[in-house]
């Protein structure tokens, strides 16, 4: 799990993250919801180190990452795999090449032990058919599973995904989210995904936070985000073009 405990982040006067304690279970999908603007990337950032916080704590299976030295990091840094917004792939890697990639700078593994893990990973995803064609010659669904598949072929045990349904109609959208929330309970990551998109939400939300102008404004499951009478969420809601509340 992750535990963050008191997170503040400023830029110069202006205070993009107020005191945000929250923790993320491990074997759970968490949501991170909020307007653009409100601090979602600011976060993830702070999580994963590639900004420093001005205050507070994220711990990592009890591990303080924020405090720890820069040596201890790297190895808490291996165990984090990162879905990014657009897939991200290398345009002349073939899939097999793709998912073999973080393999060959993050593992010590064999040769042979690398090429069972990225079958084993493609034949979860679905795309065993597809290992050698090139991303080009993918849709925007297989672009994300070969980006899923990348993201875990190391086993993580910490999941990150910015806006991993960017770009994809709501069908396909579905299927990501539910992979995603299925191999993070095969494998008890503990996932963190960032999302505005209202029918995650309401499809995968185990745990949503909800930040509003940098502060942790509200938590919950789709179940009580359905019911809840919250100003703001409502307005993110209605924004978003969804209406979830007393559908009758
Ligand atoms: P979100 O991901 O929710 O859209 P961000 O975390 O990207 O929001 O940004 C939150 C706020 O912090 C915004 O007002 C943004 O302009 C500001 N911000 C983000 N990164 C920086 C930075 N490196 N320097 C100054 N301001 C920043
Ligand atoms: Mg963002």
């Amino acid at each position: 799990m992750i535990e963050v405990k008191g997170l503040s982040k400023a830029f110069g006067e202006k205070e993009v993250l107020k005191q945000i304690s929250a923790d993320f279970e491990a074997g759970v999908t968490s949501l991170v919801i909020g307007a653009s603007g409100s601090g979602k990337s600011t976060l993830a950032r702070c999580l994963v180190g590639l900004i420093e916080p001005d205050e507070g704590e994220v711990l990592y299976d009890g591990r303080d990452f924020v405090h720890m030295t820069a040596k201890e990091r790297k190895t808490v840094r291996k165990e984090i795999g990162f879905l990014f917004q657009g897939s991200a792939l290398f345009d002349y890697f073939t899939v097999r090449e793709n998912v073999r990639f973080p393999l060959d700078i993050l593992t010590d593994l064999s040769s042979k032990e690398k090429e069972m893990r990225v079958d084993s990973v493609l034949e979860r995803v679905e795309l065993t058919e597809a290992h050698a064609l090139y991303p080009s010659e993918l849709s925007g669904g297989m672009k994300k599973r070969v980006g899923i598949a990348r993201a875990i072929s190391p086993k993580p045990r910490y999941l990150f995904c910015d806006e991993p349904n960017s770009g994809l109609d709501p069908q396909t959208s579905i299927i990501i989210d539910a992979l995603i929330q299925e191999i993070t309970k095969e494998n008890e990551m503990t996932t963190l995904v960032i999302t505005h998109d209202m029918n995650s939400v309401i499809e995968i939300g185990e745990y949503i936070m909800f930040i509003h102008y940098g502060e942790k404004w509200w938590e919950g499951t789709n179940q009580e985000i359905m019911e809840t009478d919250n100003k703001e969420i409502l307005d993110f809601v209605n924004a978003s073009g969804m209406m979830t509340r007393k559908r009758m």
